[in-house]
């Protein structure tokens, strides 16, 4: 996990930081924010409201958010949970193997703890009922982790590795997978799969009109049966503003549910209120 963690802080040490065009126009570098007064974000002002997207830059490349405004009088903390599932597993799903896990999203629900959910496409068609049931919780965000969950760079933990010349479709047929299942509006935030992308992948699904979304807390979750480990490591790592990687998989990530449990009280008392990606980002260009 170590050269794992490593590649991570490496891919969001280049994230870029973006210019928001929120009417209110300011900048997104949310590390400014520290010691600002209490940031209220546009949605919980005016009621709901559109996502709010961070723009492609100048010179054609999507946008990538990493972590919120790391304001000390108001720290929030965003949960995100990939589904993972590659088109290879779907005969593995059929066979039992479990990719969903019910258990986690029971636990969110019980704990009333905002999250945001990455979907692949074909996660949502093998558990389109739980795709759309997730959609329709006003706890719970799903966005995009694309279709197939195959790299849009060269080498990126052995996934298969897409042509870049399918990299734009590989967004958009995830989309078209969500809206399927009965994911009535899924929010223009993608999440590439392993992480990986590179400025090449940036233009490819800049037409996606999405905002990537990164973060800077990685769970370690993957492949992971010690949920002491996975809760340490987030309470190690989380700050105001924080974007936490975790998974919504049984087969590769079986602790997690667990880990939440436990990742949810303690940061609760140190203080942390749970929100979502959008909200995140609405506070971040707010
Ligand atoms: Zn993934």
């Amino acid at each position: 996990m170590i050269s794992l963690r490593r590649a991570v802080i490496a891919l969001t040490a280049i994230a870029l930081t973006a210019t928001a065009t929120a009417s209110c126009g300011s900048t997104g570098d949310s590390d400014s924010a520290d010691t600002s007064g209490p940031v209220v974000s546009p949605s919980a002002a005016q009621g709901p409201a559109e996502p709010v997207t961070l723009p492609a830059s100048a010179s054609g490349r999507t946008a990538v958010f990493s972590h919120g405004p790391r304001n000390k009088r108001d720290k929030t903390v965003a949960l995100t949970f990939d589904a993972d599932m590659t088109a290879d597993q779907g005969g593995r799903a059929a066979g039992g193997e479990r990719f969903d896990n019910p258990g986690l999203i029971a636990t969110l629900r019980r704990e009333k703890v905002p999250a945001t959910i990455f979907i692949t496409g074909m996660w949502a068609r093998t558990y389109s009922y739980q795709a759309r049931a997730i959609s329709r919780s006003p706890l719970f965000e799903v966005a995009n982790h694309s279709y197939s969950h195959h790299a849009f760079t060269g080498s990126c933990y052995g996934l298969p590795t897409l042509d870049p010349g399918q990299q734009r479709a590989e967004v958009e047929k995830g989309f078209e997978a969500l809206r399927k299942a009965g994911v009535a509006d899924p929010l223009p935030y993608f999440r590439f799969p392993g992480g990986c992308y590179d400025d090449r992948a940036l233009r490819a699904i800049a037409p996606t009109h999405v905002t990537a979304v990164q973060w800077d807390v990685m769970s370690g979750d993957p492949f992971n049966s010690d949920a002491d480990s996975v809760v340490e490591q987030v309470l190690d790592e989380v700050r105001p503003g924080s974007v936490v990687l975790m998974h919504c998989t049984l087969s590769a990530a079986p602790a997690t549910a667990e880990a939440v449990k436990r990742i949810v009280p303690e940061l609760r008392e140190r203080g942390y209120r749970f929100v979502k990606v959008s909200d995140l980002i609405a506070t971040s260009v707010g």
